[in-house]
């Protein structure tokens, strides 16, 4: 997991997946608003063809209103039934009436004879036709003398009709029959937008003899006047079969609604509505989109949080298996950049045990380099022209030391840097721990140096250091001098007093010696009972007063036994020898021990 994070691929996952549920999600909405809008026009279609049932109904019953109070105790229309001649203005004033007074602006009237012969018709002259050879509900009607009411075709037109028997003396005498269009039903739904054309069964188009709107689609008679031509052309030319056969059709911007009209359940037309898809109400869908949409947003939120939140902990607990990893180190592990230390392992604390934590460090110091000690060997602070870290960056195959003093306690340090992050200019620095090994180092080096006996230094520190003195006397021209000195008589000491008193005055006068000289003279054992002592920066009348001054202190000295101590002093000329200046300054105190010994011989050649 720890990889998988880091690694580049996981992201373009965590991005793929995202864009993934992204589109699923967009296609989801595009399809909820799609079966949205579709329910919605369902609902529109059923609205609609209900609207115009209940309107039909109504047409119905208040057409069979008006007959049955026509049929009813009219005398005088049953003494014309009865006489076979009805005045064509006998209902001329009742219609007008009616349209005046009512919202039925056409309303037709007949009257038929108990054999369906016309006798009367409002709207025409002719008469004497026997209508129940056309229409078969007539045909029932004269034979089952109930009240009626039906849509129909007749010669002249597609209607709603209500017919009443007429009864005198209990006998049959006749048929009054109220017709009204479905004009007014097309005006009542235009209102609403919407557009209607009725057409008749093509079946009826060769009765239709007398048509009255004067309007067809091809085989299909037009029963409303205010039919619209463009929707008449739409229908012509889209196959006006297509939208009788189906319930609705969406088409062109329009929701195309068709209700058959029947007589006794018999298909006689089709009464066809167009609604523009942009009248029907869907706010409540925008509504609820817009509510879908939000809710995706904030799940989408949502999600991205609880990614974000997850892949933080599953960060953490990465960094922080890291650190225990570096914690666990015994090496020194350190941050920097070149100006300041940015964060330490533990280990780093037991080392430096005053601070805490690395902010306390900080306070006191930006840089572990503060606590370099500055000896030969040992990186320090600053390395000539290099700071100390650009030195080891330089020269990482060397094997780079420190010394550290930290609270009062001295460590020695392997150290080692590399870069971390080009891009924050990041560095690491590695210390490890090499204390004991240098100490250990140094006790061999100090033995190998000293001499046991007295320990001060040995012939192999003389060699050694009167050679670097010499080259820096010889670099820098300072002055440079030696003084050999030799105990007088000492034979008789070991003769008189045994060999190991004769190593209790040894001791006793070489640190007698060595209090006396300055940090920078050395002086060095370099046979039985004699000894050198290398003197820089001094010339040789300066070293013969040094000398003299030991060599009066060590006559007054007379500690374990009172001795005294012949002195040959020579300066370093330059360009000789390390044998030269020894045999010169050995040959002064040869002169010393010959001309009465316990006395200072100086050479200048
Ligand atoms: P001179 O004044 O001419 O220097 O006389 P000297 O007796 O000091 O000189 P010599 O060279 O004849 O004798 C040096 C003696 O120092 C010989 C040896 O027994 C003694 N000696 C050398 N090394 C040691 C040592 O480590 N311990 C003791 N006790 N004696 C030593
Ligand atoms: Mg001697
Ligand atoms: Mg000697």
């Amino acid at each position: 997991m720890i990889r998988i994070l880091k690694a580049y691929p996981f992201r373009i996952i965590i991005f793929l997946v995202f864009l993934a549920v992204a589109v699923a999600y967009l296609v989801f909405l595009q399809n909820t608003k799609k079966s949205l809008l579709y329910s919605n026009y369902n609902k529109e279609v059923i609205s609609l063809q209900k609207r115009l049932e209940n309107n039909i109904n109504t047409k119905e019953k208040s057409t069979l209103a008006l007959a049955l109070t026509l049929a009813v105790s009219d005398q005088k229309l049953v003494n014309h039934i009865l006489k076979n001649h009805i005045p064509h203005i006998y209902y001329k004033t009742l219609i007008l009436e009616y349209k005046k007074n009512t919202l039925y602006k056409n309303i037709w009237i007949q009257v038929l004879d108990k054999n369906g012969k016309s006798l009367y018709r409002s709207w025409s002259k002719k008469t004497g036709d026997n209508v129940s050879s056309i229409r078969k509900e007539v045909a029932s009607m004269l034979k089952s003398k109930k009240i009626t009411t039906t849509i129909s075709v007749g010669i002249y037109d597609l209607t709603i009709k209500a017919m009443v028997p007429i009864v005198f003396n209990k006998k049959f005498v006749g048929i009054v029959e109220v017709i009204s269009h479905f004009n007014s039903i097309a005006k009542e739904f235009l209102k609403m937008d919407v557009d209607s054309v009725i057409v008749a069964n093509k079946e009826y188009k060769k009765q239709l003899n007398y048509p009255f709107s004067k309007k067809v689609i091809g085989d299909y008679y037009v029963a409303n006047l205010d039919a619209k031509n463009e929707k008449m052309d739409y229908l012509a030319k889209h196959g006006i079969e297509n939208y009788i056969n189906n319930s609705f059709k969406i088409e062109n911007g329009y929701l195309i609604v068709s209700y058959l009209l029947k007589r006794n359940e018999n298909p006689v037309g089709v009464y066809i509505m167009f609604k523009r898809l942009d009248k029907i109400a869907s706010n409540y869908i925008d509504n609820f989109m817009l509510r879908l949409i939000l809710l995706g947003i904030v799940a989408f939120i949502v999600v991205l949080g609880i990614i974000n939140t997850i892949i933080y902990f599953i960060l953490k607990r990465q960094k922080r298996y890291y650190k225990d990893i570096i914690d666990t180190s015994s090496n020194i592990i350190t941050i920097n950049n070149k100006e300041e230390i940015l964060d330490a392992n533990k280990t780093f604390f037991k080392y430096f045990i005053e601070y805490k934590n690395i902010d306390e460090f900080k306070k006191e110091h930006n840089c572990i380099c503060n606590f370099f000690v500055k000896e030969e060997g040992y990186i320090t602070k600053d390395m000539g022209d290099y700071d100390w870290m650009d030195y080891i960056l330089e020269y990482p195959t060397k094997i780079n030391k420190v010394k550290i003093n930290s609270s009062g306690e001295v460590f020695y340090f392997l150290i080692s840097a590399s870069l971390l992050s080009s891009q924050k200019k990041q560095y690491s620095v590695i210390l490890s721990d090499i204390t004991q090994e240098e100490k250990y180092k140094k006790k061999i080096e100090q033995i190998s140096i000293t001499d046991p006996l007295t320990g001060i230094f040995n012939r192999r520190y003389y060699d050694q250091k009167i050679k670097e003195e010499i080259s820096s006397a010889k670099r820098y021209d300072f002055p440079l001098s030696l003084v050999m000195l030799d105990i007088d008589f000492f034979k008789k000491i070991n003769d008189d007093y045994g060999h190991d008193t004769g190593d209790e005055v040894l001791k006793e006068y070489t640190n007698l010696i060595s209090s006396l000289l300055r940090n920078g003279d050395k002086v060095c054992r370099i046979g039985g009972e004699e000894f050198a002592v290398i003197l820089p920066h001094i010339t040789v009348n300066e070293a013969a007063k040094v000398a003299e001054k030991l060599r009066t202190s060590i006559e007054k000295h007379k500690k374990i036994l009172p001795i005294t101590m012949s002195f040959g002093a020579v300066q370093y000329i330059k360009g000789e020898s390390t044998d030269s200046i020894f045999k010169r300054a050995d040959n002064a105190l040869y002169e010393a021990k010959n001309s009465g010994r316990n006395k200072v011989v100086v050479r200048f050649v």
